[in-house]
């Protein structure tokens, strides 16, 4: 078994309810998922969209189904039948698309919108004028999206208290929106906090947490290694 329950278990401990956990199963095999799903967990994040179509099909249909990666319009399609949330939207072109896929399978998604926050040069996400720009535009004809909350990720970096200082930042942002709610964008959910650092992003006031290697542990196992001996 390559998942840790105790860590996972003490995790939920921490958490008590106050916010989801996402089990992060990105590269992870279909039996860490069942592991997890064993022990109650059904939120499961993935980065990639076949990966994430793939295991949709094999696994039970009760999974809520996270697209944590960066999306690419074309690509919505093959993930809009069946996700519960897409965390990391990040231009309006791609949130039309996402509504067109909407309207075409009858349903509603939800949706995050990333905000850049990290001081380091990581990728993707809105900076707060992009942000505010997204949110003032006339929503009201995308029927098919719910803008539910906003995701960010803090820089990969030892120093806490930058890490805390981009957390409160999102914060700030996520309630300065979170009073003027329209028909489909009411900010409820704020994802923020991983493996390294999820603790500050709850104190920082995450409500839903993003953990990879924490509780999917990447496993080399013995008898691996004696394969590699044995080849060699
Ligand atoms: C991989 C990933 C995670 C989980 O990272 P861990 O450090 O393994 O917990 C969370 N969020 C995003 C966007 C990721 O790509």
């Amino acid at each position: 078994m390559s998942i840790d329950t105790e860590k996972y278990q003490e995790i939920l401990r921490e958490l008590a309810g106050k916010a989801t956990l996402v089990a992060v199963s990105k590269t992870k095999p279909v039996e860490d998922i069942l592991d997890l799903y064993a022990l109650g967990q059904r939120d499961f994040g993935e980065n990639y969209v076949q990966e994430l179509k793939d295991k949709y099909e094999l696994l039970p249909k009760d999974i809520r189904w996270h697209y944590i990666g960066h999306l690419q319009s074309n690509k919505v399609k093959y993930i809009a039948p069946f996700v519960h949330l897409i965390h990391g939207v990040d231009s309006l072109s791609l949130l039309k698309e996402i509504n067109k896929q909407g309207s075409k399978n009858n349903r509603i998604i939800d949706c995050l919108l990333q905000v850049y926050i990290a001081k380091e040069e990581t990728k993707f996400g809105l900076d707060s004028h992009e942000l505010e720009t997204i949110l003032k535009t006339e929503l009201a004809e995308f029927k098919n999206i719910r803008i539910c909350g906003l995701m960010g990720m803090a820089s990969f970096s030892n120093n806490m208290d930058l890490v805390s200082s981009e957390f409160n930042y999102l914060k700030t942002l996520f309630d300065e929106y979170a009073v003027s709610p329209t028909a489909n964008c009411q900010l409820e959910t704020l994802s923020m906090g991983m493996s390294a650092d999820f603790e500050f992003a709850i104190a920082a006031g995450s409500n839903m947490i993003r953990i990879g290697s924490l509780v999917l542990v990447v496993e080399i196992s013995i008898t691996k290694i004696r394969t590699c001996f044995v080849v060699l």
